[in-house]
């Protein structure tokens, strides 16, 4: 349904895998500076709709805008760099780095072009001790400063959750679309997950999440957004979800 001020507005999304219609989205709209929660049964679509719009794969059909922008057809490092950003789990390369080099991979400007010349070479020393910068703070905030020498393999489940989001501030973004941050996390990092995420939304970011936990969802979201079998079945504050009876169906039935 139409948002006071939409931060992502995006109209006809499809994407089918052989003959599975995955995503099929009329209409979502996110409002700005609040958390949205998409939920949905397993299978729902949410993370190809994630993919999707953060431009980390293909939609048959459909247009998005972020910001005011045109959105749909850019690809995955210049999305970030628009202010939208997902997390992503560590890879197997990136496990093998420490969690400060992490973050300074995550920086601005580390997929993108790189210019020749003094004041180019001048300009990018400049940007680097930037990065580092706030790379220490965001580390400082996300309580891992005293392992940021640490290999991040060497990181428990719920602080490599905490290094993903660190790192997807790096790039200082207007929203940050997050894919069950809160999978395989114990309940103390569990809480402090949700105070990131609260304070995210408090300082202005807009926060899109994945999530299976009916608590965590209805503890902290503004709006939530139900996906079944690749569709918005329903939508509405928290109280109005918890009674929608086809949205109970949707998981009963899945
Ligand atoms: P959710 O995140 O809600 O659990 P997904 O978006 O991962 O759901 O998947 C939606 C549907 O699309 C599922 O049926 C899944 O099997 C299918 N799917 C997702 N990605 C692919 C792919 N790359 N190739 C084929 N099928 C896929
Ligand atoms: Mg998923």
């Amino acid at each position: 349904s139409a948002k006071a001020d939409p931060i992502l507005r995006a109209d006809g999304i499809r994407r089918s895998f052989g003959g599975l219609t995955a995503v099929d989205v009329e209409h979502l709209e996110v409002q700005r500076g609040t958390i949205t929660a998409l939920i949905g049964p397993n299978g729902a679509g949410k993370s190809t709709l994630f993919n999707l719009l953060t431009g980390f794969d293909r939609a048959d059909a459909g247009g998005w805008s972020f910001q005011g922008r045109k959105l749909n057809g850019v690809a995955g490092h210049k999305v970030a760099r628009r202010g939208m950003v997902r997390t992503f789990q560590l890879t197997k390369a990136l496990t093998r780095l420490t969690v400060l080099e992490n973050m300074l991979l995550a920086a601005p400007g580390q997929t993108g072009e790189r210019f020749a010349g003094s004041f180019a070479r001048w300009m990018w020393a400049g940007q680097e001790a930037a990065n580092r910068e706030r790379a220490l703070e965001l580390l400082a905030r996300f309580k891992l400063d005293t392992k940021r020498d640490d290999i991040a393999g060497s990181l428990s489940g719920g602080q490599r959750k905490l290094l993903e989001m660190a790192r997807s501030l790096m790039v200082d973004p207007s929203m940050v679309m997050l894919d069950e941050p809160m999978a395989g996390v114990n309940p103390a990092l569990v809480q402090s997950l949700l105070e990131h995420i609260t304070a995210l939304r408090d300082e202005g970011t807009t926060v899109l999440f994945v999530e299976h936990d009916m608590d965590v969802i209805m503890g902290i979201s503004d709006w939530i957004v139900v996906l079944a079998q690749g569709r918005v079945i329903a939508e509405g504050r928290p109280a109005d979800i918890r009674s929608n009876n086809e949205v109970i169906d949707a998981y009963l039935g899945a």
